[in-house]
């Protein structure tokens, strides 16, 4: 790890709670790699105090923060200015420091685009099905949309939320590219054609690892890869199904990945090679086996 000196910049985690976070171990190896004199710390923010938060880091020189759960919507009222994607997303999970204030980014997103990418899974024409209609899955919605997936079929318990986000994206690309469909009456085209899936849901999350939301053996069938955002487990339940089903299956450990080299190469303006992603990588599966 770097040694801590008089010139040493902050980057921190500002979120509730936070202490099970991987971010410090991303950051901090960034840091040695690229040689930037940087340190990287989780802040937890009580309830109510997040606007103290967001001014105490600026007055205390902070050059950086990712932001986590809950605070992801509500910081958007404590930065100067919102980049458009974030904006379109409606999530911030990055502060970026300019002279008037923090700048509010999405790299979540742009991180689930690189991880995909990595693992050679394509969007462009693709039919994709989206288990999940919480944050996360509206922006992997909207992720596909922009990526040119010729459809998306978004599968929620709570129906009505799902409906709410294929409205708002097909009003928004001007036509229909989202079906809402509920996990007890989904209907999937009767064709040999697989599919894509994307699990954004916390379904299966430890501890209650043996859980899916998708309990049908007959829908992995009809998946040719399964992409979980959850990475603890490290394979999922869904995972293990996809695969018992012949498909490819990856969790969301890159998505994190890629989340965190976006937003250090905002804050430091280095460019992160694959060979330094892989090095980091390594770095986190190591701490992970370890909880
Ligand atoms: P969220 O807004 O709270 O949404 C939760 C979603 O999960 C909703 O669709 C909800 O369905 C569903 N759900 C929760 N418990 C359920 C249950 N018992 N049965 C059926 N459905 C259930 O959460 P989020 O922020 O979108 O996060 C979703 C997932 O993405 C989390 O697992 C998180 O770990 C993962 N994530 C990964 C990364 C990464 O870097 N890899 C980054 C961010 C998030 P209802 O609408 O019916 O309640």
């Amino acid at each position: 790890m770097n040694e801590i000196n008089g010139r040493t910049r902050t980057c921190g985690l500002i979120g509730n709670p936070v202490e099970h976070t991987v971010s410090p171990v991303i950051h901090n190896n960034l840091a040695e790699m690229t040689g930037v004199d940087l340190t990287y710390v989780p802040f937890r923010v009580e309830e109510g105090r997040l606007e103290e938060a967001v001014k105490g880091a600026f007055s205390l020189n902070v050059l950086g923060l990712n932001v986590t759960v809950p605070y992801k919507s509500e910081v958007m009222s404590y930065v100067c200015e919102t980049d458009e994607l974030a904006a379109k997303i409606g999530a911030v999970n990055t502060l970026v420091r300019t002279e008037q204030g923090y700048k509010g980014y999405n790299t979540d997103m742009p991180g689930l685009y690189r991880a995909l990418c990595t693992d050679g899974v394509s969007i462009a024409g693709e039919t994709v099905i989206i288990l999940g209609a919480g944050g996360v899955a509206r922006a992997v919605a909207l992720l596909m949309a922009e990526k040119g997936a010729e459809r998306v079929i978004l599968i929620n318990r709570t129906l009505s939320k799902a409906e709410v986000i294929a409205e708002e994206i097909n009003t928004l690309y001007e036509k229909e590219l989202v079906r809402a469909m509920s996990v007890t009456e989904y209907e999937l085209p009767d064709t040999d054609k697989k599919y894509l899936c994307i699990q954004a849901t916390n379904v299966g999350m430890y501890p209650h690892v043996t859980d899916t939301l998708m309990e049908d053996e007959a829908f992995y069938q009809k998946i040719h890869t399964g992409y979980d955002l959850i990475y603890n487990p490290s394979e999922t339940m869904f995972m293990k199904k996809v695969k018992k089903a012949g498909g490819k299956a990856f969790n969301g450990l890159k998505m994190l990945l890629y989340q965190g080299i976006i937003a250090y190469e905002l804050w430091t303006g280095m460019c992160v090679s694959d060979e330094m992603a892989e090095k980091v990588l390594k770095e986190m599966l190591k701490v992970m086996d370890k909880t």
